[in-house]
């Protein structure tokens, strides 16, 4: 399995050779000036040999030089995740607290040395997968002197599948698309797919309990575990391979949403299964946002399990699927192996136009498994190109904000909920970027019993007030999630963003717990301080 031959961009999601060209920035610049009616020009963007940082705090043993470096290139590459206001300071060529370190072990044996020495010299350890952490997930912490980040990339492989059993065990450096191609002429799959899929790997989405793309049923990694091996600062620790178990409290589920804080996770095994070949799709319109919800309830209810069943808002259907404002949009989606799934689509289509849902037969895509699907399609394809083509490169530093945040609420709370956070989000929004704000949202997963809401938002602010508007907006979107009973994060993980939030929402007593045992597993502290807790 090839390691990762790209660098990383600074500046947006991916690497290098993601990253707009300086013509499609300075069309879009063009177009925002236009809409605008104000000059906006794209800012140079700095190069990794243009940028100097402080000089390493600590000196790396001659028996490691071969996998750990304090050179400059490394230390900036690895200074940021990829939240939105990190690739702006990056953009500004702030980069004042790059790791002192970064390590790239190949194999366990040097893991086990780097950690050794981080834990002797109590050195700060950030495991680092992909990098595409929103939530300040990677980046140094500000209060500790000497900091090693280990990046996981050369521990890619894959080392075993079991046919029999549908499982495969993977190195925790692993990307996406490269385990996938290795199952793929075993007709298996993992389809666990976050957008951010290209670019992350299958050690950092235990390590976060990521989100798939799974609407209903699978939707985190979580699903997918079967086993995991850890190196904690005291040892290693691997769970047996079970299909299920009720024996105590789950080893695995301590180190699922870990985020690197007990341990480096170095592999596991995860279950998988066969490639779909049955499919069907239907994008069915309501005449507003609440009889499209309700649908969508029923149908979760009705336990379908479709792979899709997203439904955006008027604001977003506008935006993404070019809608008229007012209609919503519900994207319902089956697919399946072995068993055609026209008989499920039209069950779900039939609940949704007993909620107002609007679609016609034709437009129901039933694909039986000869990759000719039946049905004219609809308005699904839109959605889908402006779900894939995402690109933080091109308006990031123009003066524009956006970003999003994500939860989830059990139903009975759902309407009153959306309505808090339009009130409060919607209020921070006009308070800061005025009448250019927008505020929008679609469910990503759902549940039986509850939703789990993406909204976005974005505006125009003046070039160096991002940080404080966006302070602003999402203080009012922590407040009242953790207010009206939803969680700080159902799939973006905790890190330091939302490390405060997540205090407030679960049991007080659960600190004393995780402090046990971080006590144990990590008594030097040393395991990405500050982040969860
Ligand atoms: C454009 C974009 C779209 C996204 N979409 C989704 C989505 O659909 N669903 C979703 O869930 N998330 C999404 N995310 C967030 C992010 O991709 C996930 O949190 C992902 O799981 C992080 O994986 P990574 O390999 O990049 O980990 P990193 O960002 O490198 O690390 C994330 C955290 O895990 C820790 N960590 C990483 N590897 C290990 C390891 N081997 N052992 C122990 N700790 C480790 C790190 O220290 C850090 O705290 C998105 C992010 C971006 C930028």
């Amino acid at each position: 399995m090839p390691v990762r031959a790209e660098r990383r961009s600074l500046f947006t999601w991916g690497y290098e050779s993601d990253e707009p060209s300086d013509a499609d920035r300075r069309a879009y610049a063009a177009s925002l000036s236009e809409r605008l009616g104000q000059a906006v020009t794209p800012p140079t963007l700095p190069r990794v040999e243009d940028i100097s940082i402080r000089a390493p705090r600590l000196e790396v043993p001659a028996r490691l030089w071969e996998y750990v470096s304090t050179d400059d290139a490394e230390r900036i590459t690895h200074t940021y995740g990829g939240h939105t206001l990190e690739f702006l300071r990056a953009i500004r060529g702030d980069f004042g607290n790059p790791p002192d370190a970064v390590a790239h072990p190949r194999n366990e044996q040097e893991l086990e040395a780097t950690l050794e020495w981080c834990n002797t010299n109590n050195f700060a350890v950030v495991p680092y997968g992909g990098g595409t952490t929103v939530v300040n997930g990677v980046s140094a912490p500000e209060d500790r002197d000497q900091v090693v980040t280990i990046d996981l990339d050369h521990l890619c492989e894959v080392i075993e599948i079991d046919d029999v059993s549908r499982a495969g065990r993977f190195q925790a450096g692993i990307l996406g698309p490269d385990l996938e191609a290795h199952l793929k002429p075993h007709g298996l799959t993992l389809r666990h797919y976050p957008q951010s899929f290209p670019w992350s790997t299958v050690g950092g989405w235990v390590a976060t309990r990521s989100g798939g793309h799974y609407a209903t049923n699978h939707t985190h990694i979580d699903d997918f575990v079967e086993s995991i091996k850890t190196l904690t600062p005291s040892g290693w620790m691997e769970s047996r391979r079970l299909p299920g178990s009720g024996a105590g409290p789950s080893p695995d589920r301590m180190v699922m949403g870990s985020e690197g804080t007990i341990g480096i996770i170095s592999s596991c095994w995860l279950r998988l299964q066969k490639r779909p070949t049955f499919r069907a799709t239907a994008g069915v319109l309501f005449p507003d946002w609440s009889s499209g919800y309700t649908a969508v309830r029923h149908i979760a209810q009705a336990k379908l399990w479709p792979a899709n069943l997203r439904i955006l808002d008027p604001g977003e259907a506008q935006s993404s699927a070019g809608l008229d404002g007012q209609q919503s949009l519900l994207i319902i989606g089956f697919e399946s192996s072995d068993v055609p799934q026209g008989a499920f689509i039209k069950e779900a289509v039939k609940i949704a136009r007993e909620f107002n849902g609007q679609i016609d037969d034709e437009d129901v895509l039933i694909d039986d498994g000869s990759g000719a699907p039946t049905g004219r399609g609809g308005a699904v394809g839109a959605w889908r190109d402006a779900f894939i083509g995402v690109n933080a490169g091109l308006s990031n530093g123009l003066g524009m904000l956006s970003d999003t945040f994500e939860t989830a609420v059990t139903w009975d709370r759902w309407p009153a909920f959306d309505a808090a956070i339009r009130e409060s989000v919607g209020g921070a929004i006009r308070e800061t970027l005025g009448a250019s704000g927008r505020l929008s949202c679609r469910f990503t997963h759902v549940y039986p019993d509850g939703p789990a809401p993406y909204y976005s938002f974005s505006g125009v602010v003046a070039p160096g007030g991002e940080a404080e508007a966006w302070h602003t907006i999402k203080a009012a979107a922590m407040e009242t999630i953790v207010r009206m009973g939803g969680t700080v994060t159902h799939h973006h993980a905790v890190g330091r963003m939302h490390a405060e939030g997540w205090a407030d929402q679960r049991p007080a007593l659960f600190d004393d717990v995780w402090r046990g045992v971080k006590g144990a597993l990590d008594p030097n502290d040393i395991m990405n301080p500050g982040v969860l807790m």
